[in-house]
């Protein structure tokens, strides 16, 4: 090979690798296995090896990829470097490095510890006169992101310790499998995006704004290294996992101190078949020197340790033959395609679905009934197909082609704007139909009292509510025998059905459950337009006009009055009598009252405030007078609040006051 195509190659090899970083670090999405990213990885290595002209500081060989998010996320550097492992799925590269590690100790091969590689967020803790100082993420290895809130949040860490020095604590944040699977039930439930495996979770999690959702993760934390340490002398990765524990830290309970290859062959052997029985995921061993003095002594590459390093396991793969193809439309609408297979033992497991993420995928894969096909499960729960043998296509085999329409009610498919997902809007789609009038009578939309789950669940099963307008015509001798229903619940289920008639505009509106469209948004929408009629006539444009809509819920609500079923199902509701009316009513509170801003607010921006003010018919005022009804504070005030304080007419409110007087 020339040295032009050389170099080509290995630019093209920086540049994939890169892109992988990127999604991987920053944006917790793993666009390939680790493997084949493994592979590519040592791919350029043994280049930028064979050929050291062309090697380079700024290759991905020679510096960590950061995982700070962006320019403004606040960073704190490390006080002393953070590094990663360099790996191999190979026991003979294996095998050189640990004769390379014996040459640093008069050629014998030094005590060793093996621990399990778990899957999860590198952090580094800074503890100083025994507290918690900060907590920040890896980085580039000098610094990293500040995550101290979120990680106050966990258990698995502790913010006080026995130890009084200043000291850098370091390991993972992880999530166990049986949490994993938590989370992805919910979402699936909320019609969110899965997520692909226990690590995107780690990774998609820590940075989150919200503690509180950070906290509902359910994450947890292992230690297993330090950064500095003043004012102990810890001498081996053993006294540091006694320290550790000793400080409240959870440690692994599966390191084992080893002294020869058999020993580490045998534990890395051992924990590859066994670590499907684990409750948390791991990838690999990894395997350290046991003294600090040593390590040192080996020192480091411009990005790993060369004490330490990880084996992998290589992620199990298959063949097996797509014997069809299945789209399930999931509770919000969102289509899922489903591979069926000829089941087939993978990583622990006899499988027999995998998933076929969306249609780009399947598009991607170019798939045919009966493809024989290559499956892998690295990381995710359920196996995905990555690759079709197309040498074994069945002539004339059928293409698998995305579905056009609905395959619950044959209601043609929207694209999610800027997504890859499809998904079916028909208000009164049969596989949907559950859950919207569950939505659909819950307290924070119609609020139908004594409509329970269970009942709906009923009343749909027996085709007494097969439209959501069907709520207002119900059988009600069917249902007193159909639930054994006193008669006196039926009494007061009517009640509640005839009142919910006069819910508010945004809440009949919320309740039709259109994608995007949150109590909020239903708010927002109501009291600008005032009718469902003049939504439904509103054209992109306009809804984009409004300040706080974007075109995602501006082509959502276009597309869901697009629908024939969904407009007849709304002239229905007006029939019945259902509000499709502003009332006057809703706006009483402040309509034609004035207001007046001072001090930064937490909840609101200036514009936001004030349109919502002008919205709900309020005024707003330049300055301080005697027509001024209402001052709204918030931090730092200005010298507006003396001078109102000065005149008794003004009611001077904070913002949760002014929350209450709107909601
Ligand atoms: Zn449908």
């Amino acid at each position: 090979m020339s040295d032009i195509f050389i170099w080509s190659e290995i630019e093209e090899l920086r540049k994939k690798i890169k892109e992988y970083d990127l999604a991987y670090y920053r944006d917790s999405n793993s666009k390939i296995s680790d493997y084949e990213y493994d592979q590519l990885f040592k791919k350029l290595k043994d280049l930028e090896k064979q050929y050291p002209e062309f090697k380079e500081s700024d290759s991905p060989t020679e510096k960590i990829t950061s995982d700070i998010s962006n320019e403004k996320s606040a960073v704190i550097p490390h006080k002393k470097r953070m590094y990663s492992l360099g790996n191999t799925y190979s026991m003979e590269e294996l095998k050189a490095a640990l004769n390379r590690i014996s040459k640093e100790n008069d050629s014998v091969l030094p005590e060793l510890i093996c621990e399990l590689k778990i899957d999860g967020f590198s952090i580094n803790l800074y503890y100083e006169d025994g507290n918690l100082i900060y907590a920040s993420t890896r980085g580039d290895g000098f610094e990293g992101e500040d995550v101290t809130q979120n990680i106050k949040e966990l258990k698995s860490i502790p913010q006080k310790i026995n130890f009084k020095g200043k000291i850098e604590i370091r390991g993972e944040i992880f999530l166990p499998i049986a949490a994993f699977e938590k989370i992805n039930k919910l979402r699936e439930k909320n019609g969110e995006t899965l997520f692909a495996n226990p690590r995107n979770v780690a990774a998609g999690s820590i940075k989150l704004k919200d503690s509180k959702l950070f906290a509902e993760r359910n994450l947890t934390a292992t230690m297993y290294t330090i950064g500095i340490a003043e004012g102990i002398n810890i001498k081996s990765q053993e006294e540091l996992f006694e320290f550790l524990k000793n400080n409240g830290f959870s440690i692994s309970n599966f390191s084992q101190k080893v002294n020869s290859f058999e020993e580490i062959k045998n534990y890395c052997d051992k924990w590859e078949k066994q670590r499907s029985e684990l409750s948390f995921e791991i990838d690999g061993v990894v395997i350290k020197v046991n003294s600090f003095e040593l390590q040192e002594k080996i020192g480091y590459t411009a990005k790993n340790p060369k004490w330490a390093f990880a084996y992998k396991f290589k992620a199990e793969e298959k063949y097996t033959k797509l014997l069809g193809a299945t789209f399930q439309v999931g509770r919000t609408g969102a289509i899922t395609p489903v591979a069926h297979l000829q089941p087939v033992f993978i990583s622990g497991s006899t499988v027999s679905r995998a998933t076929l993420h969306n249609s780009d995928e399947i598009k991607r894969l170019d798939l045919h009934l009966n493809d024989t096909v290559k499956i892998i499960k690295s990381g995710e729960i359920i196996p995905k197909i990555i690759e079709v043998d197309k040498t074994k296509r069945v002539p004339n085999s059928e293409k698998v082609r995305f579905p056009k329409v609905c395959p619950s009610c044959g209601s043609v498919l929207e694209r999610e704007p800027e997504g890859v997902i499809y998904y079916c809007n028909n208000i009164n789609c049969p596989a949907q139909l559950k859950r919207k009038v569950e939505h659909f009578v819950s307290r924070d939309t119609m609020d139908i009292d004594g409509l329970g789950e269970s009942l709906v669940s009923k009343l749909i099963d027996k085709k007494l509510i097969e439209k959501i307008e069907d709520i207002y015509n119900l059988d009600y001798q069917k249902i007193v025998s159909l639930d054994k229903l006193a008669e006196k619940s039926v009494e007061n289920l009517k009640i509640a059905i005839e009142k919910s008639k006069n819910q508010p505009l945004h809440k009949v509106l919320f309740g039709l459950g259109i994608r995007f469209v949150g109590a909020k948004t239903s708010k927002i929408l109501a009291d600008y337009f005032k009718s469902i009629d003049r939504i439904k006539n509103a054209t992109y444009e306009e809804l984009l006009d409004i300040e706080e809509i974007g075109e995602k819920i501006a082509e959502s609500v276009v597309n869901f009055f697009k629908s024939e079923t969904n407009i007849q199902t709304l002239e229905k509701l007006k029939e019945v009598g259902v509000k499709f009316e502003y009332i006057e009513s809703e706006k009483t509170k402040i309509s034609g009252k004035t207001f007046l801003i001072t001090g930064t607010l937490k909840n609101y921006k200036r514009n936001e405030i004030k349109n919502m003010i002008e919205r709900l018919g309020g005024k707003i005022l330049s300055s301080v007078s005697k027509n001024l009804d209402f001052l709204i504070v918030g931090e730092k005030p200005g010298s507006k609040l003396s001078k109102a304080q000065k005149i008794p007419s003004i009611k001077i409110i904070n913002e949760e006051e002014f929350k209450e007087l709107v909601d």
